[in-house]
């Protein structure tokens, strides 16, 4: 199963990496064919070959997932809530058509993948190493349809941090016109649609100077969906709430990681429908303490400013909240294993290959 690599990389300088740029010595890989996953193999990292005729080129049918592993001071390396996305890389395939994987067979493969590479897990405050699992189509057949043959990867990189140079609240345009996903589409997967459907409003938000959209119902653009990539959270009158899980939103790992830890210290946090009338609303009446985004990469985003219909919002002074600074330093502490993981979402990655 495994294939040396006899051209080990120099590791990057972690002061400068750019995120999703420089990849370890090894992947993961296995195939689907004849109605099954096979092959499964950790061989050196590479550039793969395709067919022009990819289906996935010219229809899209791929998933992918993002998590992270961490270097704890002792130097062992936990992994953060890995089957939850492994069987979220199942939902979204299951919404593609894709067929599902084994999770525990490539969660062992995950394991052993990791042990191989632990040098390339970065121990500087807030680095880590980024795991991306993704599946695509294979088929080289022009015809749109459900293909027959799929390859999965697992492919790493180490990521510098997130905030290098302390939190920055970011500024917000409600997006009022473009739609990222629609009810009944493919919004809660975890699918490169979603992200093509985003790109150009994201660039138009830049354009404006802000760093991120944040998503309204595709329907009437009333409700609040997503902040860019991210979960979205607001605090409204000591209370926590994000938007319902209603098939447009995905179900994000850190979304499900907030809210059960803002109900262990005693919150109310709820998920409901949320309109961008009510947080202005809120806002108005001086209700509304703090926003933040919620995902993988940063873990908590704290937004300082919404723009809405040419209207500028500023949130606790465009600083970060008391909760969101809280949230932050306490999943942070989970993830590097500097407090004692009561949830049991950090998994060990056991030594086998010294
Ligand atoms: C990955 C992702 C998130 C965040 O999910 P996490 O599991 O917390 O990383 C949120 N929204 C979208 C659209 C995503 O793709």
């Amino acid at each position: 199963m495994l294939i040396e690599n006899n051209r080990l990389k120099a590791k990057p300088d972690m002061n400068t990496v750019h995120f999703g740029s420089y990849f370890t010595d090894y992947m993961f890989t296995m195939t689907y064919q004849d109605g099954k996953w096979q092959n499964l193999q950790i061989k050196p990292y590479a550039d793969i070959s395709i067919s022009p005729a990819n289906t996935t080129i010219h229809y899209g049918q791929s998933v992918f997932e993002g998590m992270k592993a961490y270097k704890r001071a002792d130097d062992e390396v936990l992994l953060f809530r890995p089957m939850d996305h492994l069987r979220r890389l199942n939902n979204s395939a299951r919404i593609l058509d894709i067929p599902e994987i084994d999770v525990e067979k490539v969660y062992e493969a995950l394991l052993e993948l990791i042990d191989i590479e632990r040098a390339w897990v970065p121990k500087g405050k807030g680095q880590s190493l980024y795991i991306r699992p993704f599946i695509f189509a294979t088929d080289g057949f022009l015809g749109v349809n459900v293909s027959k043959t799929y390859e999965m990867y697992i492919i790493l990189c180490p990521v510098a941090a997130y905030y290098a140079h302390g939190f920055a609240p970011v500024k917000i345009m409600v997006e009022d016109q473009y739609t990222r996903a629609v009810q009944g589409g493919l919004g809660e997967a975890k699918t490169a649609a979603n992200y093509a459907a985003s790109l150009h409003a994201g660039l138009v938000a830049h354009e404006k100077g802000f760093d991120q959209t944040l998503w309204l119902d595709g329907k009437g653009h009333h409700y609040v969906e997503e902040v860019g990539s991210m979960n979205i959270f607001f605090k409204i009158d000591d209370k926590i709430f994000t938007p319902r899980l209603d098939g447009s939103i995905l179900n994000g790992m850190t979304r499900r990681t907030v809210l059960q830890i803002a109900r262990d210290w005693g919150y109310v946090a709820e998920e409901k429908t949320i309109s961008i009338t009510d947080i202005i609303k809120a806002h108005e009446e001086g209700k509304l303490e703090e926003a933040f985004g919620t995902g993988t990469a940063a873990v908590i985003s704290p937004v300082g400013q919404l723009h809405y219909k040419g209207r500028d919002f500023v949130i606790n002074g465009g600083k970060v909240g008391p909760f969101a600074q809280r949230m932050f330093d306490y999943i942070t502490d989970l993830q590097n294993g500097t407090v004692e993981d009561k949830y049991h979402f950090t998994c060990l990655v056991p030594r086998k290959n010294d």
